[in-house]
Formats: C-alpha cells, structure tokens, sequence
C-alpha cells in the first residue's frame, strides 16, 4: 500500500508532466505553422498517396534505415549466436529486410564479412553441413563446393554429374537456400579493379591476354549484383554479353580462362555461377507464371525475391514475341550457317536487335557439337533448346537438314536475299592416326561414337540406330581431350570396360581439368604416354581385338608449348574389341570446295580477312568457332559469333525499300527450307520396293546425278539413311526415291501414304557423278543390280544426254521383281528419246526374263568382245548395286583395265564426313587410305578399293538390324 508521501510526489509528478504536455503541445502548434513542416507534410501526403499505389515505392527508404539498425550489429569482434541465426532466418525470409542485410553484409569490410562467415560456420553447419570450415582461410581458399553427384551412382545412367549450386535442391534445400549459398560464394568476390577474370592479365610482350572471358562478362559485376541480392539484375548482366551462360558456365575451360587469374587461391565458381543464374531464372520465371496461372501471385511474391519478377515474367516473353522482324521488315535478312554455340550467340544477338535470321543446319537437330557431342551427363539437351526457344521468340528461324555447300551454295543464299551470312559450321571432319590396322570394324571415330548415342539415341533399346556392343568389352580411347572424356565416359556407362590411351601424361592432358578428375572417380583407367602403333583383328570377321601400343616418353617442348612425347621403341598389348579415336577434327571440306572464293588455311580453316575482323575473303561473309579456328572450345566459338554480330550490327543501313526486297526473298527461300518432306505421289514398284515422290523444293534445285539424300523417317528413335537420289524435278519441286523394304527404317518409309511426311529429307549430298562424253565407237556401261536401277537412272539419262552410247545392263532376282522396264516406264521412256544410243539387257538369277545370271554375264561378254576387238571399246563401267555384285564387277573389269566405279553409300550416319562412318578401305600404290563414301564419293574407283576389307564392314549390325525387325513384329 502506498503511504501518503507517495501519493503527494504522485500529484506533484503528474502536475509538471501536464505542464510540459501544454508547454509540448503549444510548440507543436507554433512548429506546424511554420513552412518547414507544412512542406514536411506536403511530402507525406505525396508519399502517402504513392505508396497506396504501389507498396514497393518505400522499398528504397525502407532499406537505407534497415542498413543503419543492422550496422549495429556488427560492431562485435564476434557475432552471437542468437544475432547469426536470427540474421539467417532473417535472410531466408526473404524480402525487403533480406535484401537490407544482404546489401550491408556486402558493403562490410572483408574483415566483417569474415566475421559473419564464422558466425555462418560456428552456428550454422549443424543444419548446413557444406558451412563446415568455411570460415577457414575466407575468402582466399575456401567456398561451398555446388554439389557433385557420387560416382558410383552416377555412373548407372546418363544423369547430370556436376548438379551445381541448384544440386542442392534434391536434397531438400529451398531454392531461398541456394540462393543464399550463391550469395555466400558472392560475397568471397574481391571486386579487383583490374578485372583480370573479365579482361585477362597482360603481361609485357604478350599480344593477347593470359585468361580473362571470351564474351567479356562483366563478372564483377555480376557478383556485385548477386551480393547485393539483385539476382535478376545480375542475370540480365551476363546474358547481356552471353545468352548461353547455362552451356558455357558448364563446359567452358575456366581453369583456363576467368578462373584461372583470379587472385583467389581458390578461385571463385565463376561457371558455376554463371549457368546457377541461368538456371534460377528460368526456375523463378516458371514459379511466377504458375503463380500467376493460379492467381497465387500475391502468395509466391511475398517475401520472397520471386517478387522481383513477377512484372518482368508476366510481360518480357510476350512483348518480345509480338515483334516479328520478317514482317516488320525494317532491318535486312542474315543467315546463319550451323547452329553451333558460335551460329547461335550470333543468331540470337542479331535476332535480339530485330534482324530476320534464318540458322541453316545440317542436321535435323540443332546445337552443333553441344548436342551430338557433349553427352547429357554434361550438357542437357534441354538447355540448346532454351537458347533456340529465345532465338525463335526473337523471330529466328531454324530451317534443319540443310548442308550449305550442298543444297544451297553461299552465293545463291546471298542471291535469294540474305544480306550477310556468317558460318559457324565447326571443324566436325574426325583425324585418324593412320596406323596398321585403322579399317578394321569397330574403329570408330569418337564423332561417330558419341553422334550415334547422343544424337541418335543408339544406346536406348528402343531407338534404330545400331551401336557397337559395349557392355563387357575392353573400349580403348585414344586421345587426352574433352571429345576422348565424354566417349570414355559414355561408354563406362555403358558398362564397358574402358581405357584412355594418351601419348604425353595427364598434366599435358587438354581436357578439362574436371572432366579428367571426373573420367577417373568414374573408374576409367588412363594409360599415359602410350600411343597405338597398331590394331589387330580377327581375320575372318575383321572385327577389331587388341593393339600394339609404342610406349612413351616426354622430350622437349613442341610449338603447342607441352613436352613432346617420343617413341621409346618397346611395347605392350591391349585389348580391344573398340578403339574411339578422339584425335581432334579438322575442317569439313563442304563449304570450301563449294566456293572457290573463299581463302582457307592449309588446314581448311575458313581464313579471316584481316585483324580484328571476322570477315572472310568474301565480302559479307563471315565466319567464326571452330570453322575459322580449328577444334577449340564452346566460349571461343561464342565469342567469335559475338564479334561477328557486332560487326554486322555496326554496318550501314541499306535503304529501306531494298530491304523489304531481301527480306521477301529470304522469306520465300527459307520457307521452302522448312517445308515439310511429305509424299506427294506413291508406287509400290513390287511388294517390297516403293517408289515417292518427296516435297524437297531445296534439295531438287541443286540435285545432280550421282548424289544422294540423308532421309529421317518420322516417329521417336529413328534412324538416318542414305538414300540415292532416283529422279527431282526442281519445278516441281520433289524429288523421287526408291526404297526397298529391308529393315524397319525402310520399312516405315514404305509405309508412308501420299499427304504423309518423313522428318527430313536432307541433301544433295556427295560428289555428282564424274561425266565425260565419249565417242561413237565407245560404250559406258552400267550394271544395275536390283535397286540399283534408281540410282542409275538419273545417272544414265545424263551420258544419254552427252551423246555417250551407254548399255544397261540390269538385273533382278527374277521377272516378278522386275521395275521401270514397261512400255511408258522409265528405261523405255530413255529407250524412246534416246533411240539407238542406248542398248538395254535384262538379266534375271532365275532366268525368267532376259538373260539368266547375273549382270556380270553379259558384262563379260561385252569385256572379252572390246578386247577383242569384235565389240565397241567400254569407255567406262558404273556399278550400282548389292556390294557382292559391285565388287565382282570390278574384279571383272580390273583384268581389262576398263574404269569402273562402285556407288556406295550404305553405312553411313550424318552423311556429311562429320563422323567417318562411311569409311572405305582404298589401296593409293602401296598405301591403304581411308576414303569417305559420303565426302569422296558415293562414286569410287572400284578397282582401288580394298573390297576384303571393305565388304564385312556391311554385317558390321546385322544382328542390331535383325533385332530391330523382330521387336517390330516384322520378321
Ligand atoms: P559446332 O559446335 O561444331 O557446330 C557447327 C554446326 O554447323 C553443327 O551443328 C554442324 O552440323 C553444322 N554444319 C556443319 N557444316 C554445315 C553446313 N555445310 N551447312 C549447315 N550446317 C553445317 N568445348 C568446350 O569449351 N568445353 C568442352 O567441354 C568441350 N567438350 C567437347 C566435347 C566434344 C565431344 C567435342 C567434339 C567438342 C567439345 N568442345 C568443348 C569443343 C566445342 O564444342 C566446340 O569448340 C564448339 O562447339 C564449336 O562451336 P562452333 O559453333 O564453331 O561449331
């Protein structure tokens, strides 16, 4: 109870306290009649106003204070607990005071920062076990590792092994988490003014710099962003520059390059870095539009960094895809030869800048080495395919299975309207060692190799393309690069035993340095400095198995800067039942020899015109990566496809109605590349053999006897065949092919009906057939045999057309199998225009039409006639049939030395030279060469080539083709 002397001081208490209240409040009033606070509060009313209509306008204020309470804080030598852990929640929870905190601890000295590091260690490991240790040695030598998949699982399929950053998702972290390990990895960042790990280190005497970053990232820039929790912000930064990062920040050597100069001991994860924020991105953007889908986006925004995007998703795709540069028209047409990281950056820079782009690809899949090189394991396909998506909502176009060199020259895209062009079309021509024993099957280019799997899907049950069995079988790869990593690597998970054979030692190796160290956890055994002298095989079935290899030592540097490797003389044994020869590529000849214009290197590089340019000798012309470089890396190609897009950027601008005129025409013509490859006329010639007639108006235009096409059937798991051109009309249009029902891909082509497309029709492709006109007193003959008929057709129509008395000579198993030999049909219509100067013999194996046998028993009848004089002079045979027959031509006309040429075109996989697939054993004097039925062919001397050698290369999958048959029910 309170006595009455407290009860006074309580009166008293209260009087003053009303005193200084009226005293107060009278300021207040004299205050709030003064201008300085009636202007005060003419600002909040503003702001006030402002802030009902949008919240986020007090975001700024509210940070600068936040900074100040937080300061605080941190004036500790140590930071609590209780501070550490409420610090965390707070950056967890994202939002306004998450970024407040992420700012300030940015903007701390290192010291600071190292303080709260150890805060982040002491407290937080327990619940974060990558935090262990962090703090030691901060920032200079030690980071959160992005999460690596364990070997022994990784290894069971073809799953991402480097998961990064984002890896921690799978195993329960929020993605608020993950961003806070990349805040964390931030914040380890120096901010160095040099920026070596953007710009190189110079050093005195040196041209180029040593590291830096191809494309130039601003890579300061982008930690800073990150540091100071502006994730978008940072992202819009690096794609600026690079629109690839989630391929390059993968595959990129940084060792190399921005890593290798930073000062850190441990440097900071640029790549890693880089392709987390591609990443975040399209995870981020993909949360808010199903937010907004679900009209949950006040939900997903609050508190979180998802908020800053929730403008930017809902409106940046379709506003860029509203503008259509082709109809728009304002800027003229570019096409883009390959779709490589080189022909992408490029394409999607011009694109981003409203140029109408057409990306013309060979294959009928586009990324380039990205994709039928770099397996998934690596690469996922899916991030080429964002790239193309931004490309295409750009306005860019892809017109697939288009070989320029082949079903367009350079010139004649320039004539349908494209204004430049830039050639990005890589160096995919596979190097052979040329040693004893290279023809035998189952040495393979590791082009072929990884084409087969990664791009045809060889390795699932299901698919068409056949592959060498790996499983249980010793695989030896040659070579010390990223190409011999990923073959070795797929083919350890394809559960063969595998070994890397290297002729220098791993520190010379060029692969990347994690690529090796990952190669090696996997299992695979690396032997160094040894180098095949030799392969030998089976001599019934030429299948490769086993190697002699040269064992090694390192000498003296070479021009390459590595020790070199020297022959010491002894040997050793390998076995091997497949060798993946993974020696570098070299240029494909197909753009060269298709413009002589065009100054290349004595290696087939495409030479640039002058320093500092990635112009070409042709004016207009550009080119870049591995076209302009040789094999070099994904970054250089991009950064070469950068430098080339600029300078087109920074050409003058041509008059507008000139442009309306280009873009029109390059409209037209890339619309005729894209259109589909449907049937539009079908004969079934016999029950097994179909005759279409095929929409390729590209592929007719520049059609030439003697070529072939690339087809794809439709539906998954298809395979790519060889297919010789029968007919084209380039009016029309089309082109006609025969297609005999042997194995399931023939099988569906068969099948298709009139109105029904194939997946692609890719061509011409190969060497037009050689054609020379004789005299009236000379023959050229053509043996035909079965479904060589097609092929020679066209072929024949040509000698015709030259004057050349030609004989055909063309067998069939038996009269019901016969074609194109009735009245109206194809070889009488030849008879009827071209009258005496053709002779026609039929022959049939049963003799049920025409002459029994086979082709080469007239043949030899008109042999021994010529030699003796009793018959014209054969000027020259063509062959064209089943290989047995082809080669018993040759082994007829060799005693005669009549010329003769096999057209072979059976084992082949891109058709381009790209993977040396349809290698052919040829004897050049006393030397065995290897020549490529798709580049040098399909027509070959018959008389040089190695056909012992040659024909068990056609039962090389037998079984695979069997089988395939049998799972379709077929057999
Ligand atoms: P490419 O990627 O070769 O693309 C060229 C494209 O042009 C292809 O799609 C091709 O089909 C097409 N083309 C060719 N001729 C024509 C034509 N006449 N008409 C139309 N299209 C045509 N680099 C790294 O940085 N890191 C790595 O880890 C790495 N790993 C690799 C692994 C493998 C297996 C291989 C083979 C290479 C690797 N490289 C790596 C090298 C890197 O991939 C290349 O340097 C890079 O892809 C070159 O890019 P580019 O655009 O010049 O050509």
């Amino acid at each position: 109870m309170s006595s009455h002397m407290d009860r006074q001081e309580d009166v008293l208490r209260w009087e003053a306290a009303r005193q200084d209240l009226a005293g107060a409040q009278k300021r207040v009033d004299q205050l709030g009649a003064s201008e300085p606070v009636a202007q005060f509060r003419r600002q909040v009313a503003v702001l006030e106003q402002a802030l009902a209509a949008d919240p986020r306008v007090f975001r700024s204020v509210f940070i600068e204070q936040g900074m100040a309470a937080v300061a605080w804080e941190f004036k500790q030598r140590d930071i609590s607990e209780q501070i550490t852990l409420a610090i965390w929640e707070q950056l967890l929870a994202g939002g306004d005071a998450s970024t407040v905190l992420m700012r300030f601890i940015w903007n701390l000295p290192v010291g600071k920062k190292r303080a709260f590091l150890r805060g982040v260690d002491r407290y937080l490991s327990e619940r974060y076990p990558m935090f262990k240790g962090l703090s030691d040695s901060w920032p200079a030598e030690n980071a959160i590792e992005p999460y690596i998949i364990e070997p022994e699982e990784r290894v069971k399929d073809s799953r991402l092994v480097n998961t990064g950053y984002m890896g921690y998702l799978d195993l329960g972290y929020s993605l608020r988490e993950v961003e806070l390990f990349v805040w964390l990895e931030a914040i380890r960042d120096k901010q160095c003014a040099e920026k070596p790990c953007e710009l190189g280190v110079f050093l005195a005497g040196q041209k180029e710099p040593d590291g830096g970053c191809p494309v130039k990232i601003n890579i300061p820039g982008m930690f800073e962003l990150i540091g100071l929790g502006k994730f978008a912000e940072a992202v819009d930064l690096l794609e600026s520059a690079n629109p690839l990062p989630n391929v390059t920040g993968r595959v990129c050597p940084q060792e190399l390059q921005c890593q290798g100069v930073c000062i850190h001991k441990r440097p900071m994860t640029i790549g890693q870095v880089e392709w987390f924020l591609a990443e975040w991105d399209k995870k981020v953007k993909a949360l808010v539009a199903e937010a907004v889908r679900d009209g949950a986006v006040p939900e997903v925004a609050r508190g979180t960094s998802v908020a800053d995007l929730v403008q930017s998703a809902g409106l940046a795709a379709p506003a860029e895809a509203a503008f259509d540069p082709w109809t728009a028209a304002i800027k003229p047409p570019v096409g883009i030869v390959g779709s490589g990281p080189s022909g992408l950056i490029a394409a999607y820079l011009l694109a981003r800048e409203g140029f109408p782009v057409t990306v013309f690809e060979a294959f009928h899949e586009l990324g380039g080495v990205l994709r039928y090189g770099i397996p998934e394991f690596r690469l996922p396909n899916e991030l080429i395919d964002d790239v193309v998506t931004k490309i295409k909502l750009l306005g860019g176009r892809f017109v697939t299975n288009f070989v320029v060199g082949k079903t367009a020259t350079m010139q004649e895209l320039i004539d349908a309207g494209f204004w430049k062009l830039f050639v990005g079309s890589g160096a995919g021509l596979p190097k052979f060692m040329n040693v004893p024993g290279e023809d035998l099957i189952n040495v393979m280019s590791a082009n072929e190799f990884l084409t087969r799997v990664n791009l045809m899907g060889a390795d699932q049950p299901e698919t068409e393309t056949p592959l060498p069995e790996v499983a249980g079988k010793h695989v030896l790869v040659i070579g010390g690069g990223n190409t011999a990593m990923d073959a070795a690597r797929t083919a350890q998970r394809l559960k063969g035993n595998v070994h890397i054979v290297y002729r220098r030692t791993q520190a010379e190796m060029p692969a990347r340095v994690e690529e090796l160290e990952h190669a090696i956890e996997e299992g695979i055994v690396v032997a160094t400095l040894r180098s095949p002298s030799e392969f030998h095989g089976d001599a019934e079935t030429h299948f490769v198995k086993s190697a002699t290899v040269a064992i090694m030592e390192l000498g003296e540097p070479d021009d390459s800067g590595r020790r070199r490797p020297i022959d010491t003389g002894q040997t050793t044994h390998m076995k091997a039942d497949l060798v993946i020869m993974a020696l570098g590529n070299s240029a494909n000849p197909i753009i060269k020899d298709s413009e002589p214009r065009l100054a290349v290197s004595r290696w087939g590089s495409i030479e640039l015109d002058r320093e500092g340019s990635q112009e070409t000798s042709l004016a207009g012309v550009y080119t870049g990566g591995d076209a302009a470089r040789g094999g070099s890396t994904a970054i250089l190609a991009a950064g070469d496809g950068q430098a080339a897009a600029r300078e087109i950027l920074a050409e003058p601008e041509l008059p507008i109605s000139q442009v309306k005129a280009m873009v029109a025409g390059a409209k037209h013509y890339t619309e005729m590349g894209e259109s589909l490859a449907s049937v539009v006329e079908k004969v079934d010639l016999t029950p097994e053999i179909a005759e279409l007639v095929v929409n390729a108006p590209v592929v007719a235009r520049s059609a030439q006897a003697g070529q072939f096409a690339r087809v794809l059937p439709a539906g998954e798991g298809a395979e790519l065949i060889p297919l010789t051109l029968a007919d084209w009309d380039a009016d029309a249009g089309t082109i006609t092919l025969v297609i005999q029902d042997v194995g399931w891909s023939s099988h569906q082509l068969c099948a298709l009906e009139v109105g029904q497309a194939m997946a692609g029709a890719a061509g011409p492709l190969g060497q037009p057939s050689k054609l020379h006109q004789y005299g009236a007193d000379e023959r050229v003959v053509f043996t035909a045999g079965g479904l060589g008929l097609p092929p020679v057709y066209p072929i024949l129509r040509e000698h015709l057309r030259l004057g050349n008395h030609c004989v055909l000579i063309a067998g069939f198993r038996s009269k019901d199998l016969m074609f194109w030999h009735g009245e109206g049909d194809r070889v009488e219509s030849l008879k009827a225009e071209f009258g005496d100067l053709l002779e026609v013999i039929y022959t049939t194996n049963d003799g049920s039409f025409g002459v029994e046998g086979f082709v080469t028993t007239p043949l030899e009848g008109l042999l021994v006639a010529a030699a003796s004089g009793d018959g014209p002079k054969l000027a020259e045979v063509i062959a064209i049939g089943p290989a047995v027959m082809m080669r018993a031509v040759a082994d007829l006309t060799r005693p005669y030395k009549v010329p003769t040429v096999a057209s072979l075109n059976s084992i082949m996989v891109d058709a381009t030279g790209m993977c040396g697939a349809c290698m052919v054993p040829v004897i050049e004097g006393d030397r065995l060469v290897r020549k490529h039925a798709c580049i040098d062919g399909p027509e070959i001397d018959a008389h040089v080539i190695d056909w012992a050698k040659f024909l068990p290369r056609f039962n090389q999958y037998k079984d695979q083709e069997k089988a395939a048959l049998e799972r379709h029910g077929v057999i």
